[in-house]
C-alpha cells in the first residue's frame, strides 16, 4: 500500500468513518488507521443510536441538525437501510428546578433553529401516554430528532468511503508520531509508518493518549455509560425519553424502543 496521504484519520469509529466518507467523496486521498479488525468496534458499537440536535451547546446543535439531515436522507441517497426512525426526543421533568432550566434552554435552542417546545404535563401525556404521570411537570419535545442503528450506519459509511477511494488499515495500532519542529509529518503504527499533510485524532476515548504521543494534552476524560437491552416489546412510545432525575451513581436515564 502507498505510504503518503492528504489526510490520515486515527480511529475507524463514529467520527472517523463518516469523516473518511465525506473527504473521499471530495477527492481527498485519505487513510484511516484502526487498531481493531473492522470499523465501529470502539464506543460506536455500544451506542444505542440516538441522533439529536437537542443540545445546550450551540456547536452541538448546529452539528446535530446537519447530522439529522444526513441520516434522514441516507437511505434515499445510498439505498442502504440504516434503520433511521424519526420519533423525536423528550426530556421529561418531575422537578420544578429542572422545569425552569428546560424552559430557559428551549428559548435558547430555538434561537439556533431547533424545532423544540416545552409541553405542559397534559400536552406531553397526550404525545406520550405511557409516561409516569405522578409528579410529571412536562417536558421538551423535539420531533425531528431520531435514531438509527450505529452498526448498520458505520458499515454503510465504511462501504461508501471505500467506494470513493478511502483506504482503511485495520489491526494497526498507532504508536507515535514523527515531527519536525512545527508539525507532525508521519504516524507510526504496528504495520509501518505513513506520511500525511493533516492528521485527525478520531480515537474517541483514547484521544488523549494519541494526543500525548504528539506532545499535546487534551481534556478528553472517558466516563462510563451503560445500556441495558430488554426482550422485544410492542411499541408503546415514540420519542427517545430522557429522564434527568439524578439517582445515586447516575446523572440520568434514557429510554427508547428500536425500530425493529
Ligand atoms: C452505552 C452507550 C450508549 C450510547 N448511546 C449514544 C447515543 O444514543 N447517541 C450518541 O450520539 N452517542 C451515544 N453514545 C456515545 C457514542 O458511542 C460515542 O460518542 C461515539 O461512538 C464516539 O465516537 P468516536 O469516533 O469518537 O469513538 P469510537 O467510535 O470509539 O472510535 C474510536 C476508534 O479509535 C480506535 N483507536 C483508539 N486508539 C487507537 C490507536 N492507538 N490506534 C488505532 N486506532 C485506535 C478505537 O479502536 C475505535 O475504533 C453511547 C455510548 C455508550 C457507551
Amino acid at each position: 500500500m502507498e505510504n503518503r496521504y492528504d489526510i490520515i484519520i486515527i480511529g475507524a469509529g463514529s467520527t472517523g468513518v463518516p469523516l473518511a466518507y465525506f473527504l473521499a467523496r471530495e477527492g481527498v486521498k485519505v487513510l484511516v488507521i484502526e487498531k481493531e479488525k473492522s470499523p465501529g468496534q470502539g464506543s460506536n458499537k455500544a451506542a444505542i443510536g440516538g441522533i439529536r440536535a437537542t443540545h445546550s451547546n450551540p456547536a452541538k446543535i448546529v452539528v446535530g441538525l446537519k447530522s439529522i439531515e444526513i441520516f434522514k436522507n441516507w437511505e434515499m441517497e445510498t439505498g442502504d437501510n440504516i434503520e433511521w426512525y424519526q420519533g423525536g426526543y423528550s426530556f421529561v421533568t418531575y422537578r420544578k428546578s429542572d422545569e425552569e432550566s428546560l424552559r430557559e434552554l428551549v428559548r435558547f435552542q430555538k434561537n439556533y433553529g431547533l424545532n423544540i417546545d416545552f409541553l405542559n404535563r397534559n400536552e406531553l401525556l397526550e404525545k406520550i401516554p405511557s409516561l409516569n404521570p405522578y409528579g410529571l411537570r412536562g417536558g421538551t419535545y423535539s420531533p425531528e430528532d431520531g435514531s438509527a442503528s450505529p452498526l448498520l450506519a458505520v458499515n454503510s459509511f465504511y462501504r461508501h468511503a471505500v467506494q470513493y477511494g478511502a483506504t482503511f488499515l485495520f489491526d494497526a495500532e498507532v504508536t507515535g508520531f514523527i515531527k519536525t519542529r512545527h508539525r507532525i509529518i508521519e504516524v507510526k503504527t504496528t504495520k509501518g509508518n505513513f506520511r500525511g499533510d493533516i492528521f485527525v485524532n478520531a480515537a474517541g476515548a483514547h484521544a488523549s493518549q494519541i494526543a500525548s504521543m504528539a506532545g499535546l494534552s487534551i481534556p478528553v476524560n472517558p466516563d462510563s455509560h451503560e445500556a441495558g437491552v430488554t426482550e422485544p416489546v410492542k411499541r408503546f412510545f415514540d420519542p427517545m425519553i430522557v429522564d434527568i432525575r439524578p439517582q445515586k451513581g447516575s446523572k440520568n436515564f434514557y429510554f427508547y424502543q428500536h425500530k425493529t
